[in-house]
Formats: structure tokens, C-alpha cells, sequence
């Protein structure tokens, strides 16, 4: 499988490695892309990707740069009029001219990666079909685009979540990260690309995503998805109850976390789990001497982020932090807003120090004033681009502009260029939040403490000095 192309996609697509095309602004369709094999050998196309845009057989997309734009085949697949389940991205596409478009869902049709491929392979001779001329772009996967286009088989955590849960709870090159539960993977992808570390030094540990399930069929599910995803070496997957069986891997072998994410209904009840001693009362609490294994690194503070829904549960998860020894208690609720942002170009609105009169009335002055503008810009960009030449001689960093105003270079040639990317500047947001996701309670778990470390401590640091 080599290396994961959410982890190190390199320059091209490869045959047998996931994809990610994209339909239009906000649909994605993953696809894991194969060349024609066994039963397909023979067909012109191979497998097939069908939408109501085009088609486009796999063979076009592999071994192509990453963001290369596809254009569909002008090949009959022999596929079309065949219907199948709804998919992520099926709402929308592009047509010829890039325009998004509203999909007749009645009529849609499309085939995703190998699902019954044999069907979309063409069984005659080549025949043109006009209405095939749309496009799509072909993406690596990021756990951004996996996070909108995975399927859903729970609740997932979504990218404002998960990137300031990360944060954080200090998820880098090289950490081991326990996660529970893993439900859908949203949160084990983008993890795992945070903890990965590549080729760790002789001394250096690999950055590990330890993460538990206990419903078995999705447990299967993720196991597949890690494997063709390239991921295994990464996202340790157990089929577990967590709060009855804990967090040890490998028989009873701790795997030395710094960090732990819960998005379980009840993570107070997996709390003790995550002890650094035997904690009164847990299970086996004995005079057997049996030792505690704790699946925390002793010489480092763990940080843990638990995700609930309702304030219940987190008063119950403070409590019982409290109650474990957990420090630094805080809850944050992530309120996402999206906002868009984009120059107005229509109106040809130009800043007032430019001299150039703000409204346009119709299509032609709007031409006239662009021609102005152009112009204007023109005589600005002269004196602009020899201040900017003047000063990279005189090795600067370049950021001295004719204006004084502190450009960079960059958008300085930028605006010369393309005066009209200069109109005002509009941000829309949503007018409102949409969707409470969950409560996010952050703590610290101290690090272990001994006799040695604090006479090591002491050997380094002496007191009064
Ligand atoms: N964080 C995941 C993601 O981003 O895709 C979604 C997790 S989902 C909301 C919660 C998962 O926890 C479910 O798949 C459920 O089966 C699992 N779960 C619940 N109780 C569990 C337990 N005691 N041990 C292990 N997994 C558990």
C-alpha cells in the first residue's frame, strides 16, 4: 500500500490510492482509483466514474498531477440511465463552462469508484456523446475533504472541532494520541496527520493514534478504511468497550500517551481508565499486588479533550476529573461562522486615493471605467515596481513601496495587473450559528513525580542559586 496519500500524496495521482474529485465548490466525491483489472480487461474504459456531467474513466485520472482539472469522456460508457443509492456530491456539478448546477435528482446517475464496475464499462465501439463535456478536478485526500465526504456512520467531529481539540491537547509530530471512540474516523484521520512523524530518528517514538471501538461492524468498516487509506501504521484500531476493558494494547502493554480524546456517551466512566495509579474503587483495586499499568507516559503531562452534547454530561466528566486528580478543568464551546469574502467587482468600486470616480451606471461606462482604471493603474504600477526593484537592490526585504504604505512585492504586481481585483472588499456572514455540536472539557493530567526526578531536578537546578 506504501505511504498514505492523506500523509505524503507526492506529486501524482497513483493507481490504487484514494482520490478525492471534486464536483463542484463544496462536493467531493472520494474515489479509490484502479486501473481495469481481471473481468475489465479488454473494455476500452476500464472503471468508470459516471455523473451526470460527463464520465470519467479512472485511466484518465491516474498519474496526473494532483489539481488537475479532467474533462469527461467523450466515450459512451454504456452506463448511462442506470441509478444507484444517493452520494456525497451528488447534488450539484460543473457544466461545461464551470458554472455550478443544480442535478435533477430523479435523474441522477453516479458511479463511484469500483462499485459495479462491470456495468460501466462501454461493451460496443466508441460512440461520441455530445452532452459529456463537463469537468471535475482531481484532489488529494486531506482529512478536511475526508470530513465532508465520508460516509457517515455516526456522528462525526468536524474540522472547527477537531483542529482546536487538537491544538489543544498539543497532538504533534510524534505523539501518541488514545482516541475513543472511533465511529466514523473523522477525528482519527486528522489526528493521525497531526502525529505523523515519518521516519522517526533512532530514540524518536512514532507519532500513534491508539483508538478504541465497541461496535463491531464499525469497527470492520474503519479496520478496511485505515488499510486502503494507508493508514495502519498510524491508527492503532482495538475492538473494545473502553469502559470496561481500558486502554492497554498488546496484552497489557501501555502505549504511553500524552494526549487523549473521548467522544463517548459517558466519559466519566472511562476516566479511571486513564489513572497514573490504581484509582480507589476501579476494578481489581486489590491487595493482590497486581501492578497498575497506566496507558499514560509518566514522564509527561497528559492533556485530554472529552466531546458531549449536553451540559449533563459535562458536569458529570468535570466531576469525576476532579475526582481523579485532572487539573486546569475548562469547557470551550467551538461556535463556527463561515464567512464569505469576496471584492466587489461588479460596481468597479476603487478606493477614493486613487482618483478614480466610484459608480458605474451600466455595462458600457463600466467598460469605459475599467479602460480608466487600467490606465490609472498603469502610471501608478511605473514608479511602484522601480521603488520595488530599488529596494530589493538595496537589500531589503522588498516591503518598501513608492506609496509608503508597506505592499509587498507580490501585490504590488498583483494590483498593477489586475486593477479590478482591487475593488472594496466584502465579508458576509452567516447571520446566525446553525448547529450546536458539543461541549469540549479540557484538562491536565500532572506528570508522575519521583524521589529520582526530583534529585535529578535538584543536580540541575540547585536551590538558592
Ligand atoms: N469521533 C468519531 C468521529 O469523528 O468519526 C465519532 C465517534 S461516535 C460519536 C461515538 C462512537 O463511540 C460510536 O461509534 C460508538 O460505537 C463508540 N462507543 C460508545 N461507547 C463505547 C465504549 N464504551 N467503548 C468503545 N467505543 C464506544
Amino acid at each position: 500500500q506504501g505511504i498514505s496519500p492523506f500523509l505524503e500524496p507526492g506529486p501524482r495521482t497513483k493507481a490504487n490510492s484514494l482520490a478525492i474529485l471534486q464536483l463542484s465548490r463544496d462536493n467531493f466525491l472520494p474515489v479509490h482509483l484502479q486501473h481495469a483489472t481481471g473481468e475489465h480487461d479488454g473494455y476500452a474504459e476500464g472503471v468508470v466514474v459516471n455523473t451526470r456531467f460527463g464520465s470519467f474513466p479512472h485511466s484518465t485520472m491516474i498519474g496526473v498531477p494532483w489539481g488537475s482539472q479532467i474533462r469527461a469522456s467523450k466515450v459512451d460508457t454504456g452506463s448511462r440511465g442506470r441509478k444507484r443509492k444517493r452520494l456525497p456530491g451528488d447534488d450539484a456539478g460543473r457544466d461545461e463552462n464551470g458554472n455550478e448546477v443544480e442535478a435533477d435528482v430523479a435523474e441522477l446517475e453516479i458511479e463511484t469508484e469500483s462499485a459495479e464496475p462491470t456495468t460501466d464499462t462501454p461493451s460496443g465501439p466508441k460512440q461520441a456523446i455530445a452532452a459529456s463535456s463537463g469537468f471535475v478536478h482531481v484532489l488529494p485526500p486531506t482529512p478536511e475533504i475526508w470530513t465532508t465526504s465520508l460516509p457517515h456512520r455516526t456522528q462525526v467531529v468536524y474540522t472547527p472541532d477537531y483542529s482546536y481539540i487538537l491544538h489543544r491537547i498539543r497532538a504533534r509530530p510524534g505523539a501518541v494520541i488514545i482516541e475513543a471512540g472511533a465511529g466514523s474516523g473523522s477525528f482519527s484521520h486528522a489526528s493521525a496527520r497531526a502525529v505523523y512523524n515519518g521516519y522517526p530518528k533512532e530514540g524518536e517514538r512514532k507519532g500513534k493514534v491508539i483508538s478504541f471501538e465497541y461496535h463491531e461492524e464499525r469497527y470492520k468498516k474503519m479496520k478496511q478504511e485505515l488499510s486502503q487509506h494507508g493508514l495502519e501504521g498510524i491508527v492503532h484500531l482495538t475492538h473494545r468497550d473502553v469502559y470496561k476493558g481500558g486502554f492497554l494494547i498488546n496484552d497489557g502493554e501501555s502505549p504511553e500517551a500524552e494526549a487523549v480524546f473521548l467522544d463517548l456517551p459517558a466519559p466519566w466512566d472511562a476516566l479511571p481508565a486513564l489513572s497514573r495509579r490504581r484509582p480507589e474503587g476501579a476494578e481489581g483495586a486489590d491487595e493482590s499486588g497486581k501492578p497498575w499499568v497506566s496507558p499514560l507516559n509518566s514522564k509527561k503531562n497528559a492533556y485530554i479533550c472529552t466531546f458531549s452534547p449536553c451540559i449533563e454530561q459535562v458536569t458529570k466528566t468535570v466531576s469525576a476529573m476532579r475526582r481523579l486528580g485532572w487539573v486546569d478543568i475548562d469547557m470551550v464551546e467551538i461556535a463556527n461562522r463561515k464567512l464569505h469574502t469576496a471584492r466587489d467587482r461588479v460596481g468597479l468600486n476603487m478606493p477614493q486615493d486613487r482618483g478614480v470616480n466610484n459608480s458605474a451606471r451600466d455595462v458600457e461606462e463600466a467598460i469605459s471605467k475599467l479602460a480608466e482604471i487600467e490606465e490609472k493603474f498603469r502610471q501608478h504600477a511605473r514608479p511602484s515596481r522601480s521603488a520595488a526593484n530599488t529596494s530589493s537592490k538595496n537589500g531589503d526585504d522588498g516591503k518598501a513601496t513608492s506609496n509608503g504604505k508597506g505592499a509587498s512585492r507580490e501585490e504590488e504586481t498583483f494590483t498593477s495587473s489586475r486593477p479590478w481585483a482591487d475593488g472594496r472588499l466584502i465579508v458576509r456572514g452567516e447571520p446566525e450559528i446553525k448547529t450546536h455540536t458539543s461541549y469540549l472539557v479540557f484538562a491536565i493530567l500532572p506528570r508522575e513525580w519521583s524521589e529520582e526526578d526530583e534529585a535529578a531536578a535538584l543536580a540541575k537546578y540547585p536551590l538558592g542559586q
